[in-house]
């Protein structure tokens, strides 16, 4: 079959790689350059986990994780840093008692650790008598920005034609294609003017504190919902940031700015949670949620012949190449 891919983000890439090695004529199309900064896909770090308040998460990861195994083998690069996760928060917080019923459900092996279990293994890490963390040891990191140059990489190696600095204005012009996949990200209601999603996008900072936390997990609190890695050995420093929506963002501007009003929020909170960490900010960023009402993920078929999908709400990356390969099987089967 021929499909065509509108945008090669981390689920376009995957698509397009699942497409051509399945031996379909793919083309992708790329409003800017492969692993550009503008959307949502970019910079070294997204957490993976099966650690989720909803069961049905855990169970999806199950069948992400053997993808991302091997594509790092097919690649022949590290893109999983398989460092473990650690969830904290008050001992009765209802997140923190839905993740633990979760994995449960799943049968996925964790432990729950008292606020001593926590300090004694990780001591530059503050947790309160009354607080208490779920440990679970398939969590860490995907490189993002390696990942969908490596999945681009592969695609083509397989025979995908990929278009970059190449926006798709309309629809129509594909038509000659017996499947399309939009993936689009934070712009995927442009292509659909009469079916446009109730999304918001907005824009995220994340910001690096100077320190490494060496053999240190990634972590995320349950109450305040700032998250964070150990160093990532590319950039200088160890990574923060809020999995709250902030202000709503217009995609089609061509700056991504950054606050300092959000530094000094990651700096306030690592004071509390991680004194050691140095105060000096030694990188920040800026990114692109494009969330949906109830924080899950679209995928439908708004018009005969077109698959619309979008790892969506801060939270997709480690879903985006499960969602490029059912958009594949959507488009081919
Ligand atoms: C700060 C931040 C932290 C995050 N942390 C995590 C995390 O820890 N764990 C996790 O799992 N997820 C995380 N996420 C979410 C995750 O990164 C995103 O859900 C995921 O990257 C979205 O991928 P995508 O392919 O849908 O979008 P994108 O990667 O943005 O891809 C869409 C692509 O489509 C292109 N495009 C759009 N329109 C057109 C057109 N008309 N023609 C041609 N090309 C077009 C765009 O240029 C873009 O390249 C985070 C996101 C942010 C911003």
């Amino acid at each position: 079959m021929k499909v065509a891919v509108v945008g090669i983000g981390a689920v376009g890439s995957a698509a397009c790689r699942f497409l051509a090695e399945a031996g379909h004529t793919v083309v992708g199309f790329e409003r800017f350059e492969i692993g550009h900064g503008f959307g949502s896909s970019h910079g070294e770090s997204r957490i993976i986990r099966y650690a989720y308040p909803e069961a049905h998460y855990t169970k999806l990861m199950g069948q992400a994780y053997p993808l991302w195994e091997a594509l790092e083998q097919a690649a022949g690069e590290e893109l999983f840093v398989r460092c473990g996760g650690l969830f904290f928060g008050p001992k009765d917080h209802p997140e923190l008692a839905s993740m633990q019923q979760a994995l449960e459900i799943n049968g996925v092996v964790h432990q729950l650790l008292s606020a001593e279990e926590v300090t004694e293994r990780y001591p530059a890490l503050v947790l309160h008598p009354n607080e208490a963390a779920l440990w679970q040891s398939d969590a860490g990191f995907l490189r993002a920005g390696a990942v969908v140059r490596a999945q681009a990489r592969l695609a083509q190696k397989a025979g995908a034609e990929l278009r970059e600095n190449t926006v798709v204005e309309s629809l129509d012009a594909l038509e000659s294609f017996d499947h399309v996949i939009v993936c689009a990200g934070a712009w995927a209601n442009t292509l659909f003017p009469e079916q446009p999603l109730p999304l918001t996008v907005t824009r995220q900072q994340v910001t690096y504190l100077a320190g490494e936390l060496p053999g240190y997990p990634v972590w995320i609190d349950a109450e305040s919902y700032w998250y964070g890695f150990p160093s990532d050995g590319r950039i200088a420093g160890v990574k923060l940031a809020r999995h709250i929506p902030q202000v709503p963002f217009d995609q089609e501007r061509l700056d991504r700015p950054t606050q300092k009003s959000d530094d000094d929020a990651a700096l306030a909170y690592a004071a509390t949670r991680f004194p050691s960490l140095g105060q000096d900010v030694t990188h920040h960023a800026s990114c692109l949620y494009t969330n949906t009402p109830d924080e899950s993920f679209v995928f439908d078929h708004p018009r005969p012949k077109v698959t619309r999908v979008s790892a969506c709400s801060g939270h997709g990356f480690k879903f985006s190449i499960l969602m490029g390969r059912l958009a594949a099987d959507a488009a081919t089967k």
